[in-house]
């Protein structure tokens, strides 16, 4: 039987403080309203006005040639590998990388291709690590294509990958005549967190996506950007993905207005993520990770409670956190205030009998 993510403990009344991921957002009125009022076309003719406009703006924004809109991040990423790849071909990327972690098999499924998994420190490898793996070009090995990064590492605790390490992975990659790729799910989370833009970031890597339906709060869609010619080979893999749609600029008006409007206060997530972590690790036996962005991810067995009962005790107070990797996870977004935040630690402290 394939799981539904956290099934409620019985008895647990409505969720109230959603924190369990910025996936969960609503589109806000604002939104709701540049939707009604986009103007549209026929997308996969080209035809529709507003992807085009998204298009365009997300070319410029991610400092490459061209873009494509896509419905999901993860049609971004397996678009991306098919391009890049060929079946038998292999693809380096951190041990937690959502490509290897969750997208169900996609990669060796669809693309035919196998990842090896790179170690390092909350989600981020080095160059040596890179080097390291690197195989000899010979008949019995598996020819590596591509290098992935995720900026930020999510599972690796919304973790910012610096730019100088960036950098240096990537160009190990090239050297050895790999491309690379960058999944930048929350790319603008670590670009409003640390002041480098995007485009800076993205720079050294061929192929790079941005996705809307995390902290930006727009219900569909992600845009993968890199050469004319890599996006007019991934035209071909959204074709055959089933992913070319049709009066696609209402959802792309969404994606707009986030651009508009959610992109700087993705700093408040920041700082309540922060508030939130400080809160945590004062509960004696609390252990938490150090926030860069908008994930928290704690552990709280020093306190004498296991992840899951503290995740199932906040759960029938009405607050939803998520268990990953035998931790818990906090995500702040949108639709989590600091008063929010502040009502969740009330209730941690309560739970682990510090209230
Ligand atoms: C969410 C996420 C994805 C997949 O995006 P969807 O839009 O949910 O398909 C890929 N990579 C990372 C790092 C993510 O957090």
């Amino acid at each position: 039987m394939v799981h539904a993510p956290n099934p409620p403990p019985p008895g647990a009344p409505p969720v109230r403080i959603n924190l369990y991921s910025d996936t969960q957002t609503r589109p806000t009125r604002g939104m709701r309203e540049a939707m009604a009022m986009a103007e549209v076309g026929d997308e996969q003719n080209g035809d529709d006005p507003t992807v085009n406009r998204l298009q365009d703006r997300m070319a410029a924004l991610l400092g490459k040639e061209a873009a494509l809109f896509l419905p999901s991040g993860t049609m971004c990423n397996v678009a991306a590998v098919l391009t890049h790849c060929r079946p038998g071909d292999e693809i380096l990327g951190h041990e937690t990388c959502h490509i290897l972690t969750s997208e169900g098999g996609a990669h060796g499924a669809l693309a035919g291709v196998q990842i090896t998994p790179l170690r390092g420190p909350r989600g981020l490898f080095d160059a040596e690590a890179v080097r390291a793996a690197l195989r000899v070009k010979r008949r019995h090995s598996p020819p590596q294509t591509l290098l992935e990064v995720e900026q930020t590492a999510n599972i690796g605790g919304g973790t910012i990958w610096p730019l100088d390490q960036l950098n240096a992975v990537a160009d190990v990659a090239h050297e050895a005549g790999m491309a690379t790729h960058m999944d930048g799910a929350r790319l603008l989370n670590a670009t409003v967190a640390s002041g480098i833009d995007a485009a800076t970031m993205a720079a050294r890597y061929d192929s790079v996506w941005l996705d809307f339906t995390k902290g930006l709060g727009a219900p569909v869609g992600a845009v993968l950007a890199g050469s004319a010619e890599f996006i007019d080979a991934a035209w071909r893999w959204k074709q055959r993905l089933g992913g070319a749609m049709r009066q696609a600029g209402v959802i792309a008006a969404a994606c707009l207005y986030a651009l508009d409007h959610h992109v700087e206060r993705l700093a408040e997530d920041h700082a309540n993520a922060r508030l939130l972590a400080e809160g945590l690790a004062a509960i004696p036996g609390v252990a938490v990770e150090r926030p860069d962005t908008n994930l928290v991810f704690f552990d709280p067995a020093g306190a004498g409670m296991s992840a899951a009962d503290l995740q199932s005790a906040l759960r029938l107070r009405g607050i939803l956190v998520s268990g990953l990797g035998g931790r818990l996870r906090a995500c702040l977004h949108l639709d989590v205030s600091r008063a929010e935040v502040e009502e969740a630690l009330g209730a941690a402290r309560e739970v682990l009998g510090r209230g």
